[in-house]
């Protein structure tokens, strides 16, 4: 991992070099009304029943004494039912939280243990959009690592997929994320997830339907899709990628998934002068990679690290360029073309050589087609 595929988004904008996939769950696999409605319906009508039964089990006990410790931290209001330590009391603490849909750690894992129930009994069926099983199937097979990022527990999110409308889909997740690793609103959230997964920020594609937590996810090197799963809706033009099913994203161009050819010997003193032409700019750069774009044109590849604005620049080479030019030349190509400018403005140059001179194309960020620039 990563596997150097060519991926193509439904919006044609490329996805280049992912290697794992994270994926938010309310909204973007899942249809919202589940969890807002049959999920929380189902918690609101068992809690009673449920308490009074495992009043003595650890982990509920263990529960109860969160909600205990949450209690006595609310600040006083008319509606707040007072603690008591008994069923009743403590459903009554519960269902005053869900009525106003707190996000209380207690009360996630209360509810995540009655619904592993009503997924045990068959109660429960875990809602995923048709389009998920297959893409989940497809990603995995074509080498990559599927994670989730939620705010509900751990052990909500593996029961949902466990027990899904579709079967058992857990056993194409790597790895679970709630909101003990960090809040979804904050970048340093998905720096660790990328750490805990061992893969760069920039080689992983983050789907959700809100916006903010993306640019979370962007400002941590990440690349983004925003998931609309309501077809008549058309989000204005906005920094991330918009599609509307997985159905064809990061589907590779042929079948089967062909894997780049390995990446070509490169001088090193060329490989030196281009790291240090982009570090001058203030550019981190990630070591060389090689792509292949089209039938026998390969690209050297050197992109940033993390973005301080989001966006990821990179510069790719013409392989023939680097055979051709020594080190002193590339640069001085470099210089000449004004290519940090573009880079600056477009994220994404390459440079071809065509005859004795050579090509500048760009990336404009809306069309995802190279335009050529002579
Ligand atoms: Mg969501």
């Amino acid at each position: 991992m990563p596997r150097s595929l060519i991926h193509s988004a439904p919006t044609g904008v490329e996805l280049s070099h992912i290697g794992a996939v994270l994926l938010d769950i309310e909204g973007t696999t899942t249809p919202i009304d589940f969890v807002h409605q049959t999920l929380f319906d189902y918690a609101r009508s068992r809690v009673p029943g449920f308490l009074k039964r495992k009043w003595d089990d650890p982990e509920v006990r263990g529960d109860i004494a969160r909600l205990n410790a949450e209690h006595v931290s609310e600040s006083p209001e008319p509606s707040l039912p007072p603690w008591r330590d008994n069923p009743g009391g403590v459903t009554a603490y519960v269902q005053w939280l869900m009525q106003l849909d707190r996000k209380s750690t207690g009360l996630k894992s209360l509810q995540g243990k009655i619904w592993d129930e009503g997924y045990r009994s068959g109660e429960l069926k875990g809602e995923v959009y048709p389009d998920v099983p297959p893409a989940l199937e497809r990603w995995r097979n074509q080498g990559l690592g599927i994670a989730i990022f939620s705010s509900g527990s751990v052990q909500a999110q593996r029961s949902l997929f466990e027990n899904s409308n579709a079967g058992d889909l857990s056993q194409f997740l790597r790895a679970y994320f709630d909101t003990t690793t960090g809040p979804k609103k904050e970048a340093r959230s998905y720096a660790r997830i990328a750490q805990e997964l061992r893969c760069r920020p920039a080689q992983m594609l983050f789907i959700s339907d809100v916006p903010v937590e993306l640019d979370a996810a962007r400002k941590a090197g990440m690349q983004t899709a925003l998931c609309v799963r309501s077809p008549a809706v058309a989000p204005s033009d906005g920094p991330h990628q918009v599609i509307h099913s997985f159905d064809r994203l990061l589907s590779p161009k042929s079948s089967p998934p062909e894997v780049s050819p390995p990446m070509p010997p490169i001088p090193p003193e060329a490989d030196a002068a281009v790291s240090a032409w982009m570090r001058g700019r203030g550019w981190q750069v990630n070591p060389v990679r090689w792509q292949t774009e089209e039938p026998n044109m390969g690209f050297y590849v050197w992109q940033e690290e993390v973005s301080s604005i989001g966006k990821v620049h990179a510069l790719w080479l013409d392989e023939a360029m680097i055979r051709h030019l020594k080190a002193k030349e590339l640069v001085q190509v470099l210089e000449r073309e004004s290519v940090a400018e573009e880079i600056r403005i477009n994220y994404k140059v390459r440079i071809e050589e065509r005859g004795a001179g050579y090509r500048v194309s760009v990336v404009p960020r809306k069309s995802g087609a190279f335009r050529g620039v002579e």
